[in-house]
């Protein structure tokens, strides 16, 4: 059996190898102690049952994570499936008897820079796009501006602040297709409502690229980095920063992946930050996701048990805009649909969710 994991989003280490058995670990996020994101080839003989075991599974991130999930494999990396998988002995193990000579596998359906290319090449008739920011590995972190240029209101939504939630990034995917379409009623009435849309659809190219789970190539946990305190440390919060502010924010999505929990639900801003006219507006934007998924699950924390000046974004905007704040947290585990779908809020499911967030935005903003 031969491994690979040194291409785009790649993320393996090697130990030792059978013919039938690799045992592997994840590596660290670069100059960061975070890992969870794998995601390598494996070629072998097809027809028999292979193991990769992940030897530093129990000392992830997100250990929780591993109970109850199963990675996604694929031949093509177009079409991908789940396979067994099992958390046992501290260990992640990953049993396949692949059809086919090569087979790749992931903790979650990568999002490539080709489709972000794509997306953006079809972004360019209607819209406009700009690059935000070159980063420290020489990729683009891109803006693209939907709606009227005279808008008196903007809509901010951001995606994959942490690298390895492509889950996120097909969220957004989703929703700009959405607003590319002039025909679209929903789409219609917001333009005519004077909102522009500023979506980045990317916010950490360089950590996404690297095989990381949160961090950008310094290190850095992007949504630590909106702290109201502090000056952000990071080249791509910095950028992003500048640029809400210069043009103000009225509404603001920021799209993630959850590790452990097996469903859609939301983050919102801690209390101490939310403007007192802002709470009925954010009870809304959960009713809306309460009603539409069966996928949803609420979340109750204690906010005594969090910071306020988080560091997180959403956090941040509740506090400097005013305005509708919140995170979509989507799930890496397996969701069962509204008709018993397996695998609801895969690839598809996320760009639908991406999509219907329009619907949302007109029930709050129109
Ligand atoms: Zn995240």
């Amino acid at each position: 059996m031969q491994i690979d994991g040194n291409f785009e989003s790649g993320n393996i280490v090697v130990h030792n190898i059978t013919a039938a058995e690799a045992k592997l670990s994840i590596r660290h996020d670069s100059n960061a102690r975070y890992y969870q994101w794998f995601y390598f080839k494996a070629t072998a003989a097809p027809g028999q049952i292979h193991t990769f075991r992940l030897t530093n599974a129990s000392d992830a991130s997100y250990p929780h994570a591993w109970p109850g999930y199963r990675a996604l494999a694929s031949y093509n990396r177009q079409d991908w499936f789940r396979v067994n998988t099992q958390y046992n002995e501290n260990q992640l193990i990953i049993k396949h008897r692949p059809r086919l000579e090569t087979t790749w596998y992931a903790f979650f359906v990568p999002y490539t820079e080709a489709m972000r290319g794509q997306l953006l090449a079809d972004c360019a008739a209607v819209a406009q796009v700009e690059t935000l920011l070159t980063t420290e590995q020489e990729k683009t972190v891109d803006l693209v501006r939907f709606g009227p240029p005279d808008a008196g209101r903007k809509v901010w939504i951001v995606a994959r602040q942490h690298a390895g939630e492509p889950m996120a990034e097909y969220a957004i995917d989703g929703l700009m297709r959405r607003l590319l379409d002039n025909e679209d009623v929903v789409v219609k009435a917001l333009y005519e409502a004077g909102i522009a849309f500023y979506c980045v659809p990317n916010v950490n190219p360089d950590g996404s690229a690297l095989g990381n789970l949160r961090a950008n190539a310094a290190g850095i946990d992007l949504n630590r980095d909106w702290k109201q305190t502090l000056e952000p440390r990071s080249i791509e919060v910095a950028a992003l920063l500048k640029r809400m502010h210069a043009e103000g924010v009225d509404f603001f999505l920021d799209l993630h992946g959850d590790e452990n929990r097996p469903y859609l639900w939301l983050v919102q801003p801690h209390p101490d930050v939310l403007a007192p006219a802002m709470a009925e507006t954010q009870q809304r934007i959960e009713s809306f996701f309460r009603e539409q998924y069966i996928e949803y699950g609420s979340l109750t924390e204690d906010p005594d048990a969090l910071e306020a000046d988080s560091g997180m974004a959403v956090d941040y905007v509740a506090w400097t805009f005013k305005c509708p704040s919140f995170i979509i947290e989507l799930p890496f585990k397996d969701t069962f649909g509204p008709d018993g779908e397996p695998d609801s809020l895969l690839a598809e499911g996320c760009i639908r969710l991406g999509r219907s967030c329009l619907d949302l935005i007109q029930t709050i903003m129109i």
